[in-house]
């Protein structure tokens, strides 16, 4: 676990203080440190995104969108099932469902172009 100062409990309280999620879960106060640190930058963002004219924010969505459907941060792959359409005219397949397959395909983020890689029917996992 990485140690931060939050981590520290001070000397005159020992006894760590169990705290509750909105669900009733527990969590320890590093837990809901970082998400209220996670929560207040979303505000901060938020309020930006705001002062944004309606242009600039239809630009933001289409960055973020991409950005979301990639899935992948550089250099991470991530793998997922896709049906494929084969184009041939007179496919029962093609017509009748959503394609081939289900394939497996590998995604990865390399230079901040996503590359998209065919591995098959078998799972990456083996
Ligand atoms: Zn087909």
């Amino acid at each position: 676990m990485q140690h931060t100062l939050f981590d520290l409990a001070p000397y005159t309280s020992p006894a760590p203080k169990v705290l509750f999620d909105e669900n009733g879960v527990e969590e320890t106060k590093l837990d809901r440190y970082r998400k209220e640190q996670k929560s207040d930058r979303l505000k901060k963002t938020q309020e930006q995104i705001e002062k944004l004219d309606r242009d600039q924010q239809q630009k933001l969505l289409s960055w973020l969108s991409d950005r979301l459907s990639s899935g992948a941060g550089d250099g991470e792959i991530i793998y997922r099932q896709e049906y494929s359409k084969c184009g041939k005219a007179r496919c029962k397949t093609c017509e009748q469902g959503e394609g081939h397959g289900p394939y497996w395909y590998s995604y990865q983020k390399i230079n901040g172009r996503l590359k998209k890689k065919y591995i098959g029917k078998k799972s990456p996992q083996g």
